[in-house]
């Protein structure tokens, strides 16, 4: 295998997190010391480390990066209102919710809570309608990263069939939304795809491909359009190895373009939740809405 076709993060994350640092540095001079709040309801230790290092990113460019552990026996309300306080702090300037929470808690109804200038996640019902309406200020982050890598490629994307895997809201349709916007004529798959049988048919006239269904091996290589751009989503542990969604050995052989997993999107995706911060800081600071 060729392995110039392979699109790393690595670099595009680098770039971000430049301009981060350049942007924290600016802010700092104007007197504003950005920071990032985590919530996090109830212990899971699988995710210790990814908050840790995810503390340790933002450290790195100089954002003042907390979590704030809230009890598994938080109630709703306890926990609302945790966010109100952060969101009538000027200190704050970006708050996020860690997920999962506690089967008791509507997580969807805590992130609605996140005042819309400090959603770095871009999950609120107010971003969301913006990215709608081709206004984003605040876009999901895995979404960004996957646009971004697609848009390093330096393809033209004009007219280009674009197929996205999923429709999650924090993923396959912030994507497929963002594609629309880059002019590609787009098609969202989903399980009702798959019972149809269809799912081949459409990645097979993919030129851009969005793989988010969270299945290894889910594409299988063949069905890959030589020439495509192929962004692999997918997180999934096989074996203990982690793995995308899409078969990479073979689709790496006839894709113009193809993310590895790990080492491609993720990469990317934590970068711009610091990407967003600074938006976030910038939006608080003008007076429009
Ligand atoms: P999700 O909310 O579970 O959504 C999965 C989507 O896949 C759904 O729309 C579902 O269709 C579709 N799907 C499931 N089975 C299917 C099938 N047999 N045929 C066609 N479509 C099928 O997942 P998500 O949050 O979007 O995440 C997707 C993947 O990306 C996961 O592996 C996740 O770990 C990964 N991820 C990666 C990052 C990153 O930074 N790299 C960030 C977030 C997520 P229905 O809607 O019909 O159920």
């Amino acid at each position: 295998m060729n392995n110039n076709n392979i699109l790393y993060g690595k670099g595009s994350a680098q770039d971000i997190l430049e301009y981060v640092s350049d942007n924290v540095e600016r802010l700092k001079g104007a007197g504003v010391h950005p920071r990032l709040v985590t919530i996090q309801i109830g212990e899971d230790p699988a995710s210790q480390a990814y908050l840790a290092s995810q503390m340790r990113s933002a450290e790195k460019v100089g954002i003042k990066s907390e979590l704030v552990s809230l009890p598994d026996t938080v109630s709703q309300d306890e926990a609302v209102r945790t966010i109100e306080s952060m969101n009538s702090d000027p200190s704050v300037h970006g708050i996020m919710l860690h997920m999962p929470v506690p089967k008791h808690i509507d997580g969807r109804a805590l992130q609605w809570a996140i005042n819309y200038k400090k959603d770095v996640e871009g999950v609120t019902p107010h971003n969301l309608g913006r990215l709608f309406l081709g206004r984003p200020v605040l876009a999901p982050c895995t979404a960004l990263s996957a646009i971004h890598l697609i848009k390093a490629t330096g393809a033209k994307l004009r007219g280009l069939e674009a197929v996205v895997l999923g429709r999650s809201d924090i993923v396959g349709k912030p994507a497929s939304l963002m594609l629309t916007g880059l002019d590609c004529t787009v098609t969202v798959c989903h399980s009702g795809t798959s019972e149809r049988g269809l799912l081949k048919e459409h990645v097979e006239r993919a030129d851009v491909l969005v793989a988010s269904v969270g299945r290894p091996a889910f594409v299988k290589g063949e069905w890959i359009k030589p020439g495509a751009i192929v962004i692999d989503v997918g997180i999934n542990y096989v074996d203990g190895k982690l793995v995308g969604d899409v078969e990479f050995e073979e689709a790496a052989k006839r894709a113009a373009f193809i993310t590895p997993v790990p080492g491609g999107v993720g990469t990317v995706t934590t970068a711009y939740l610091l990407r967003n911060l600074i938006d976030a800081v910038d939006w608080q600071l003008k007076m429009e809405e």
